[in-house]
Parts: structure tokens; sequence; C-alpha cells
């Protein structure tokens, strides 16, 4: 399953914030809209990082609740991992899998054009093995 197979159904929304906002803020938004990581981008949209909950876990762990006024790049990963929507379903996984992480945001020409999730790997994985899983029953029955 290709990754702009997914965003036809899943849309291409992605929320970002820029880097100046600070982790109580963007801890504001993830709360608010029920995601755990944001896309920072400058005011271009040009993608600069991404930061997650657990960014935002870690900066408290080591310097107290001061860190709420920290802004994004501090905290954010700036080396970030991207896909293209001519890629699949399982390249993702393989690629959430060897960097640990849960969030890849789908690049279009250089241009941000939606996020997979790994609640949205889940989902869409399952769909996958229970379509092969009754094409395999369907077969098994014919012959
Ligand atoms: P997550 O599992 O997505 O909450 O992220 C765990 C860590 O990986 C955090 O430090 C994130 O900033 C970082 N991270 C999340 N997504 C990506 C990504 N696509 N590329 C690089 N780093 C990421």
């Amino acid at each position: 399953m290709t990754i702009a197979r997914i965003l036809t159904t899943k849309g291409r929304e992605v929320i970002t914030a820029q880097p100046h906002r600070t982790l109580l803020e963007i801890s504001e938004i993830l709360a608010s809209r029920r995601i755990g990581a944001l896309v920072i981008v400058d005011a271009q949209g040009k993608l600069l990082g991404i930061l997650s909950e657990r960014d935002i876990v870690r900066a408290i762990g080591q310097r107290g609740a001061q860190a709420l006024d920290d802004p994004a790049s501090s905290h954010m990963t700036s080396e970030v991992v991207t896909i293209a929507e001519e890629e699949t379903l399982l390249a993702t996984i393989e690629r959430m899998s060897l960097g640990r992480f849960r969030h890849v945001p789908v690049l279009k020409d250089g241009r941000l054009n939606g996020l997979i999730s790994i609640g949205d790997v889940v989902k869409y994985r399952l769909a996958e093995m229970e379509r092969e899983q009754s094409a395999l029953r369907e077969y098994i029955a014919a012959v």
C-alpha cells in the first residue's frame, strides 16, 4: 500500500508550529488536538524539525517545569526522517522501527504534504492483513 493511498482517506492536514513557540504552547496544541507530535516549520512552511511529547517530557525531566518556557527550537529534532508519497507503508514501518519514533512527515516536491503516525500504521496494516487473509481464504476455498 502506498502512502499516497493512505493519505487519500486519512487526509493531508499536518498540524505545525513555528520554532519560537514555547513548550507550554506546544503542549496545549498537542492536548487540544489529541496528537503526539508537531512538525516545526518556518514562516514559509519549510520543514525545520519535529517536536514530540517525548521531547517535552525529556526537557522537563532534565530542567524541571521552567523548560516549559523554552522555545520549540531548543528541544526539537532537526534531522527529520521523512517519506515520499510514492513509497510504501512497509517502508514507513521500517523507518519508524529503525529510528525508534512514531511520526513520519510526508514530503511532496520538498513540501510538507501529510503525516503518518504509528496509529495510522496499525490501522492501515491491520486492514491490509485482513484483505490478504480473506484473499487467501477465497483462494483455498476455490482449489
Ligand atoms: P516519537 O516516538 O514520535 O514521539 O518521537 C521520539 C523522538 O524521535 C523524539 O525525540 C522526536 O523528536 C523524534 N522524532 C519523531 N519523529 C521523527 C522523525 N520523523 N524523524 C526524526 N526524528 C523524529
